[in-house]
């Protein structure tokens, strides 16, 4: 079968023909209808230090996908062949306290599709049937395949209910502007959406968050004072990985506000703790989806009008897969589209 497998610890990624992967008997074979590119691979093309430190090579990469059951290990129930299904990417111990307590997203012992284990930019792939998410007939592909950057969004959009607050969010990446979307959906008062990406912000307007701003020409007073947000904001979320983006909520959440953390910084630095302290702020790490309750939130919140699919802005075929990298490598994309069908 063909894969796009990061064969070589260097800039790059290579289409390649590989085995079709045995499953155990509690796993499924998955054919790959659609996947989609998310920013981590984009570090692990680039290899970067993040990637360097935890990529094994050679790994066939990728987890953001939909496609549907090809085979099932003998242990496996309720999932058959042919199921449409999506699915959760980290893969968790089963024994560690917080899974003994039913938290797997805080799992001790996470390992990531794609990341530690081979990916979904293939023709076929295994997963656990326990992180098998069947999809309802009212998601569409494209929509499923951007499920798992989806769930990052409404995790971190809802930590902190945004119902008639005034939501800051820095870092307008497909996932910033989804957790938009989903805070306004969700009833917040205001959401303010912040980048240095036109592109982008534009691509925010065009998901329905208006108060989309460039903050090389817009401040954010400014945008406060024409939206009569006297009071502040509430909630922040950071979904840059920028420092910039931190140091900016920090300034402008208010007293006793709330920060949520999705993006990954590249490397330590300062923060200033006084606005921390002073300001008594609540900040909160996000990592993954809650299993699966996540999940039913974000098919419910689809059922019930939300709409992603402006946010998709490219399609390729698995085999122009250079062409769709170069795309996510320009930063003018909102999600990329691999087809495998
Ligand atoms: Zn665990």
């Amino acid at each position: 079968m063909k894969a796009l497998v990061k064969k070589k610890p260097e800039v790059g990624i290579w289409l390649e023909e590989v085995p079709v992967p045995t499953i155990g008997e509690n796993e499924v074979l998955i054919k790959t209808i659609k996947t989609s590119i998310c920013g981590t691979d984009v570090h692990i093309y680039k290899w970067d230090k993040w990637a360097q430190k935890t990529i094994p090579v050679p790994l066939v990469i990728g987890h953001e996908f939909v496609g549907e059951i090809a085979d099932i290990g003998k242990e496996v129930k309720n999932l058959k062949v042919g199921d449409r299904v999506c699915g959760e990417g980290h893969f968790v111990c089963n024994f560690c306290p917080n899974c003994m307590m039913g938290k797997k997203h805080l799992c001790f012992h996470t390992k990531g599709l794609g990341c530690r284990v081979p990916g979904c930019f293939a023709d076929f792939f295994a997963l656990p049937a326990e992180n098998v998410f069947k999809i309802p007939h009212t998601i569409e592909n494209d929509i499923a395949a951007i499920f798992d950057p989806y769930g990052n969004a409404v995790h971190t959009a809802l930590i902190f209910p945004p119902t008639s607050e005034n939501v800051l969010i820095t870092g307008a990446g497909p996932i910033g502007i989804m957790a938009a979307a989903i805070a306004l959906k969700a009833g917040a008062h205001q959401v303010v959406i912040t980048d240095i990406n036109d592109y982008r912000l534009e691509l925010a307007r065009k998901m329905g968050v208006m108060n989309a701003i460039n903050i090389k020409n817009t401040s954010i007073e400014q945008k406060s004072k024409e939206l009569n947000i006297e009071d502040g904001f509430t909630i922040g979320l950071e979904m840059s990985g920028h420092p910039n983006g931190l140091t900016t909520l920090l300034e402008h959440v208010r007293h006793g506000g709330k920060i949520a953390l999705l993006g990954i910084f590249p490397e330590e630095f300062a923060v200033n703790w006084d606005q921390v302290i002073f300001k008594m702020l609540t900040l909160q790490g996000i990592y993954g989806r809650e299993i699966f309750s996540t999940w039913y939130q974000m098919v419910n919140l689809i059922e019930s009008g939300l709409d992603l699919k402006p946010l998709i802005t490219h399609h390729f075929k698995a085999e122009e897969f250079q062409q769709a990298f170069d795309v996510m490598l320009s930063g003018n994309a909102g999600k990329v589209i691999l087809d495998w069908s």
